[in-house]
């Protein structure tokens, strides 16, 4: 398998570096390639503006994803976005190594998102969820959090995990065709004590070594939706 991570933190002592040092060793030893994004080190720029392009279709007012389609066409997107294009059309499996910020991600890993997830090259067209682009291909979220798994339970003070990593999984990951695995997620990294984050760095060495066979997420298929409405149909009011 050919996995690419796309790693978010600008420190290489903490344990999301560990969590992507282990992913790197462990897949490789098992016979995959890996590549990195490592977002602080390359000092990706996370500003999406005229500066994605090249060249742009109407230089009076950009429009982002009226240019992302042009640049789509013409082979005009900047070099780090073509870049990054490459390792998504490359890889079988997605990672994103994070720690969880303001209930979401970093805004490096957003920006990464906003500009490299172009119209024309990753979605549009009617490719999107089971007709996305990157059908067939799996991606994973990894994240590390400040608080414990009891506050981020169902009945927890800061709400499900699952609901807070929805906007990421379904929004981003499944919008764009992939298959999205269940998140590995180690809990209060920094308070946690040594026994713990060793574990937790042992349960993503057998995640990472399961990759392929993870059943991934149910989500509802389209043709659970009304076309024109995309409501939710009742089973007995479709007629597939
Ligand atoms: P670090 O602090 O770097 O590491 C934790 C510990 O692991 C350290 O003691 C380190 O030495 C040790 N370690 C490193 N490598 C290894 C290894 N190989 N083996 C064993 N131990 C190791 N939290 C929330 O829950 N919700 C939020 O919304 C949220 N918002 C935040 C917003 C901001 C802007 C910030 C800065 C933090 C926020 N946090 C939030 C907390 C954040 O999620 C945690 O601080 C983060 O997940 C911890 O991960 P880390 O990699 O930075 O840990």
């Amino acid at each position: 398998m050919k996995v690419f991570i796309v790693h978010a933190h600008h420190e290489p002592r903490s344990f999301n570096s560990a969590l992507t040092r282990i992913a790197q060793d462990v897949l490789t030893e098992a016979g995959h390639t890996v590549q990195v994004s490592d977002l602080y080190a390359m000092k990706f720029d996370p500003v999406s503006d005229r500066r994605n392009f090249t060249s742009v279709k109407n230089p009076d007012y950009l429009k982002q994803q009226v240019e992302e389609q042009y640049a789509h066409e013409t082979g005009t997107f900047a070099a780090d976005i073509t870049a990054e294009l490459e390792k998504l059309e490359w890889c079988d499996v997605l990672i994103f190594q994070f720690p969880l910020w303001w209930f979401s991600m970093p805004a490096i890993l957003k920006g990464w998102v906003d500009r490299v997830f172009a119209m024309g090259a990753v979605y549009g067209g009617g490719r999107w969820y089971d007709n996305g682009h990157f059908q067939g291909k799996r991606a994973m979220v990894s994240v590390t959090t400040g608080g414990g798994p009891s506050i981020y339970s169902p009945t927890g003070l800061h709400g499900d995990i699952h609901q807070v990593l929805y906007p990421i999984n379904h929004g981003i990951l499944h919008f764009v065709g992939f298959d999205v695995l269940p998140p590995f997620i180690a809990y209060g990294v920094s308070r946690a004590d040594d026994t713990d984050r060793s574990n937790y760095l042992k349960e993503y060495q057998q995640r990472l070594l399961n990759l392929d066979t993870t059943p991934p997420i149910a989500y509802a298929s389209l043709t659970d939706y009304d076309p024109e409405t995309w409501q939710y149909r009742k089973r007995r009011d479709r007629t597939d």
